[in-house]
């Protein structure tokens, strides 16, 4: 079963001439896929993760979201479609400076209404997934980029989404946090989460089982290993 289809979906962005981020992309991931999508700056990956999202509507195109049609929803019924199903990690972390790490994380569950006590004890929870139980009360600037990028997936899936959409999460730590990051999205994807994560790092994406490789807003190859 697909939890995100892409049926020849394309982006134009206004200007003169207007710049087509994606043309024509069609690409289906199945449920339990981690996948990895590549390309040159410019390619049209984060324009690919946010329409998956439904962060960013197609100038054409249809879009499929755990099997259910997108294209014709309003803004609150893809609010409510974020908030159940996907997860967002993004290389910039977008940690709130004033919260504590357990507030940023349990903020993740405003959008579902659950009362403060119930979304800090889920809160609690996903931290103790990505190891950062010593942290709950430290503000933004008191942690390292890879605990930074740690509590954003926390906030990802506090809510159990059935996808995590990564861009680039390893963008603003060194190495080693890098790999600490890939092994609790593998982590996740153990549980049945499905992954995409953008990537600019090659060797990154070698490991993965699916490598979508994006240029000029075209898919240039689809390799699936293992
Ligand atoms: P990548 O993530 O692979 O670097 P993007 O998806 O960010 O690529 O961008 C793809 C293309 O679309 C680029 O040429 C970029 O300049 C253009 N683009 C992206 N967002 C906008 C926007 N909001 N307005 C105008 N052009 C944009
Ligand atoms: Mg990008």
């Amino acid at each position: 079963m697909s939890v995100l289809e892409l049926d020849e979906v394309t982006k134009l962005h206004p200007g003169s001439p207007p710049v087509a981020a994606l043309r024509s992309v069609t690409l289906c991931i199945a449920s339990g896929e981690f996948a990895a999508v590549v390309g040159p700056s410019g390619s049209g990956k984060s324009t690919l993760l946010a329409i998956a999202g439904t962060l960013e509507r197609p100038t054409s195109g249809s879009v499929r979201v755990a099997g259910v049609a997108v294209d014709a929803m309003a803004d609150h019924e893809l609010s409510a479609v974020r908030a159940h199903a996907i997860g967002f990690v993004f290389q910039q972390f977008f940690l709130v400076p004033t919260l504590s790490t357990l507030d940023n994380v349990a903020n993740g569950l405003l959008y579902r209404g659950t009362p403060v006590a119930e979304r800090r004890k889920a809160a609690r929870v996903a931290l103790d997934a990505v190891g950062l139980t010593h942290r709950l009360e430290h503000r933004p600037s008191e942690l390292s980029g890879g605990e930074c990028q740690r509590t954003a997936i926390a906030r990802a899936l506090v809510g159990t989404p059935a996808i995590i959409l990564a861009d680039e999460p390893t963008g603003n730590v060194d190495t080693a946090q890098g790999a600490e990051i890939l092994e609790i999205l593998w982590g996740l994807n153990a549980t049945g989460v499905t992954v995409v994560v953008v990537t600019h790092n090659r060797e990154i994406a070698d490991t993965l089982p699916r490598v979508v490789a994006l240029r000029d807003g075209v898919v240039e190859s689809d390799v699936r290993r293992r």
